[in-house]
């Protein structure tokens, strides 16, 4: 199929690429923009998030300061966090808030009118706007609404991306596949940004969507570029049991009581939690959880412990999370109003990712900039949420940098001419290589060798980890790499062959969980969410650093099927010019 050759294409419709497709649509109007999106953008993991976007507008606490919010994101990040991306998401969260609401954003207000905030773990001061705990459906239907009226904007949707054309040290466009039709196109762009958000798939209890799968950290990977800080990915400490989906931290906001067994509010028991509470940081939350499951005071003995509202009252259950209790209900089949809910941490957000610069630029392995290649969102790493990410601090990374990334693409593609890229070539290789996989003849069901990457990562690179666990985790997934060839393909169709899909999402949720556990290996201290209990203190001697993980015979055009066997890591330095590293506490 011939898609004409674009200034931009954009890949991911969530709220980093439709802000960033909106940035470049407004501004640069001239410019002929493409973005593509596995799923329709509106289905994006971003519709999901629920509690709020963090903004210091003092607006329910007047003292609030944006190097308040700066200084608890880097604390919360376990100081791993490079503080002048910090600065930039912190100063200009406020500004960001306001042109969402112009874009038509319906966040909740105050009784005096003004956008409503609410108390955040790790936040120090309200500061977190909100639409109900459904903020994620109120921004990305304006963005979306806004963009589709946009005349230069061409939108791709339920088309996906199968690798990026980099030659000769530059990105030149992408290869992707229509879901429709079963064809294939090379599509030449001055500028690629992929913004294709988290990889919550590679665990088996999860909150995120199905579409969660690392694929933007896998095209980059199998080019032979790094990934960064790989080892930390976030378990939210309320999933609802035992489905793993999301009961917002806004719950805990509004108040809500963390129980054991015994009826007792257990975050008291510690010492990194004894002050805040409820409202500790995910890591500490989540892993006093885990204790206290194995301590055997979890509800029943069991797995899970109880997350109760009922002292809320009805009204402000009803007014202020009434996600949270629809979701109970058809959920759990319990009502918050009645009975506390069950609830046990959840694989959330992903830290790591595609390293990026302040300005979105993809850097490789020497930290220089890949000309043409930009990331943003979840699959980027600038890094702002270093070790820990702080709740509503995602949303606000993705509105941020989304649209810092389409001014950066906006400014730098008029320098650039259209690639000439070798269409025809790589639109056969591409259909070569769906044939051989539909032809492949084997037994293994994609179904179950995703199962069972999700339960070796599990056991491996959950919340807690250790040295030998990791070393015979590392091994198990490179042997399941290896069985990859054995996949057998039901579906031999080319109309919405969502099996086809299913095996390429299954390469990318290999290639980050190898990445994950290789470098949590390497990290021999417990920093943030990555917590080595061979290795339980901080180290910032040795290990205030970002790791960076590559695939060392990942080439260019290779077969992803057969290559990227060997892990390697470098490192590099932590930005840090204004907070320096204490001890931790909350
Ligand atoms: C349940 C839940 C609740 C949350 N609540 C909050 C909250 O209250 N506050 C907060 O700050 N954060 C929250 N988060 C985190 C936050 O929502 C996400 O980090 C953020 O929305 C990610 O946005 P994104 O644009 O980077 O990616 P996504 O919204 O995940 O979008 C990814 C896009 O990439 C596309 N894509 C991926 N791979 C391909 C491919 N191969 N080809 C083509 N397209 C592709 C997809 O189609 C999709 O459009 C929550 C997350 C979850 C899961």
């Amino acid at each position: 199929m011939m898609i004409p050759s674009q200034d931009a294409v954009i890949v991911g419709g969530g709220l980093t690429g439709s802000r960033a497709a909106l940035a470049i649509a407004q501004r640069y109007p001239h410019l002929r923009l493409a973005l593509i999106s596995k799923v329709h953008p509106i289905r994006s993991h971003s519709v999901a998030a629920q509690g709020g976007m963090a903004a210091a507008l003092g607006h329910l606490d007047a003292t609030d300061h944006w190097l308040d919010h700066a200084f608890d994101t880097v604390k919360g990040s376990d100081y791993l966090a490079d503080q002048n991306a910090v600065a930039i998401l912190t100063q200009q969260a406020p500004q960001t808030v306001h042109e969402l609401e112009k874009l038509g954003v319906l966040f909740s207000r105050d009784e005096e009118g003004r956008i409503a905030q609410r108390p955040f773990g790790g936040h120090s001061h309200p500061r977190a706007c909100y639409a109900a705990d459904k903020t994620g459906h109120a921004i990305l239907h304006e963005l979306v609404a806004n963009l589709l009226v946009q005349p230069n904007v061409t939108l791709l949707a339920e088309w996906y991306v199968l690798r990026l054309i980099y030659e000769d040290g530059e990105v030149k466009g992408v290869v992707a596949y229509c879901l429709e039709t079963g064809t294939v196109a090379a599509i030449p762009s001055k500028a690629v940004l992929l913004a294709t958000g988290g990889y919550g798939r590679v665990f088996g209890t999860t909150s995120n969507d199905y579409a969660s799968t690392g694929d933007g950290l896998s095209l980059v990977a199998r080019e032979g570029l790094p990934l960064q800080d790989m080892e930390f990915v976030q378990f939210h400490p309320t999933g609802l049991y035992p489905a793993g989906v999301l009961i917002s931290e806004a719950v805990r906001g509004e108040g809500a009581y963390l129980l054991n067994d015994r009826g007792e509010r257990f975050m008291a028991h510690y010492a990194a939690s004894r002050d805040r509470m409820e409202l500790a940081p995910r890591d500490i939350t989540s892993r006093n959880i885990a204790l206290e499951v194995a301590a055997g005071r979890g509800i029943g003995g069991g797995s899970y412990v109880h997350l109760d509202v009922r002292h809320l009252g009805r009204e402000q259950i009803l007014q202020k999370i009434p996600f949270a209790r629809e979701e109970g209900l058809r959920l759990a089949g319990v009502d918050c109003m009645e009975a506390p809910l069950p609830v046990r941490p959840t694989a959330h957000y992903s830290m790591g990712g595609i390293p990026t610069d302040p300005d979105c630029r993809v850097l490789d392995r020497h930290s220089q900039p890949v000309p043409g290649l930009y990331a943003a969102g979840e699959c980027a790493c600038l890094s702002v949420h270093g070790a820990n990410r702080l709740g509503a601090n995602s949303l606000l990374e993705c509105a941020v940098f989304g649209q810092r990334a389409g001014e950066t693409m906006g400014r730098e593609v008029g320098d650039r001419p259209i690639p000439s890229v070798a269409i025809p070539a790589y639109q056969e290789q591409a259909t070569t290589a769906i044939a051989h996989l539909l032809q492949q003849s084997g037994t293994l069901r994609s179904a179950v060798l995703h199962r069972e990457v999700q339960e070796i990562t599990t056991a491996a690179c959950g919340i807690f980890r250790e040295e030998a666990g990791l070393r015979a985790g590392g091994q198990q997934l490179a042997i399941a790499q290896e069985r990859f060839n054995q996949i057998f393909v039901d579906d031999k169709g080319s109309c919405f062959n969502t099996e086809l899909v299913r095996v390429w999402q299954l390469q990318s949720v290999l290639t980050v969980a190898r990445a994950i556990a290789a470098s949590a290996l390497w990290r021999q201290e417990s920093r943030g969410a990555h917590c080595r209990t061979d290795y339980p203190q901080r180290n910032d001697r040795d290990f205030l650093q970002h790791t960076l993980v590559f695939f060392e015979d990942f080439a260019s055009g290779a077969d992803p099927q057969t290559t990227g066997r060997t892990v390697d890591l470098s490192l590099q330095a932590v930005d840090r010019p204004r907070f320096t590293p204490q001890e931790r506490k909350y």
